[in-house]
């Protein structure tokens, strides 16, 4: 029975939680390593590591590079392993300051002066996005199958229709109004950026009338570009489908609701200011 481990890094538990949900995996895998529900001195051998979490302290580099030295396969699963995700919220200096004020009360790791992706540190042979992964796409990465496709967008999984004739003119909030069943979001006048990211989730927000907010990472035509190639594709879509003023839609994206996911696309690309600077973008083909 082929082995494999979960190392737990910077974030919150929720991927773990997600692969629990999943049970395909039992008679084939023996989980041997996860932290919140097996407990170990160190990772063991292994075939298959699936890592979830930022690298936020010191600690994280350590047992990091220590868990890999004895594993087949690595892979960085969520959105925190793979762009630093909510252990991000750390980088802010209110944050950092009472991380710091601990520090000198208790014995904790040191702070790094940003989160950084497992791929800064080492290497990393596929790639599973998501805040959290679905159980679905777990059992696609532990068993390898080679008949899940996912969606090249979220949009081709939600079964809304786009119309060209109901033309919001300006966002609602994210909590606002009732939201019409088999309606793009879009038209109603929600910031949905399914459109420009992956699917394979099968679409569970907007499906239940919530905007996609982007965890599942950019689509395959985004993967390899910055930042402002993804603003500029949301941006047509919705001068396409609604006559809200493109300002609005920029200053939208780049609020708080979608902060924590945005940062990610430009990720990818390796933007300079991000934790990945000098390597190359990440192949779409390791990325699941
Ligand atoms: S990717 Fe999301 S669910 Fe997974 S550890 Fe990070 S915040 Fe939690
Ligand atoms: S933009 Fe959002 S609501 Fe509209 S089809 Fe795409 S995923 Fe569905
Ligand atoms: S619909 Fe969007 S936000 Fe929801 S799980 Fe899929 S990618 Fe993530």
């Amino acid at each position: 029975m082929d082995k494999f481990a979960v190392l737990q890094l910077s974030g919150c538990a929720g991927c773990e939680v997600s692969l629990l949900n999943a049970d395909a995996w039992v008679d084939r895998y023996k989980l041997v390593y996860m932290p919140l529900v097996i407990s170990a001195y160190d990772v063991p051998e292994v075939d298959v590591l699936l890592v979830s979490g930022g690298v936020r302290n010191d600690e994280d580099i350590y047992n990091l590079r220590r868990a890999v030295r004895h594993a087949g396969q690595v892979v960085a699963v969520g959105t925190c392993a793979i762009s630093g995700g909510v252990a991000s919220l750390g980088d802010r200096d209110a944050v950092r300051e009472l991380f710091i004020a601990e520090e000198g009360r208790r014995h904790v790791p040191r702070l790094l002066p940003r989160c950084h992706p497992i791929d800064a540190f080492v290497e990393v042979d596929r790639y599973l996005p998501g805040c959290p992964p679905t159980p679905e796409l777990f059992m696609a990465v532990l068993f390898d199958l080679p008949d899940f496709q996912p969606s090249r967008i979220v949009c081709q999984e939600c079964g809304r229709k786009k119309l060209k004739d109901m033309r919001p003119k300006h966002l609602l909030g994210f909590q606002q109004g009732e939201v019409l069943p088999d309606v793009c979001l879009i038209n109603q006048g929600y910031l949905c950026i399914g459109s420009s990211t992956r699917g394979g989730c099968r679409a569970p927000c907007p499906r239940a009338g919530h905007p996609c907010v982007g965890c599942r990472g950019p689509s395959d035509t985004l993967i390899e570009k910055g930042s402002s190639a993804w603003f500029e594709s949301i941006g047509r879509v919705f001068a396409t489908l609604t006559d809200v003023p493109p300002e609005e839609v920029e200053a939208g994206l780049r609020s708080p609701q979608l902060a924590l996911f945005l940062f990610q696309f430009s990720d990818y690309a390796n933007t300079p200011s991000v934790g990945r600077a000098g390597r190359p973008p990440r192949p779409k083909e390791k990325v699941l």
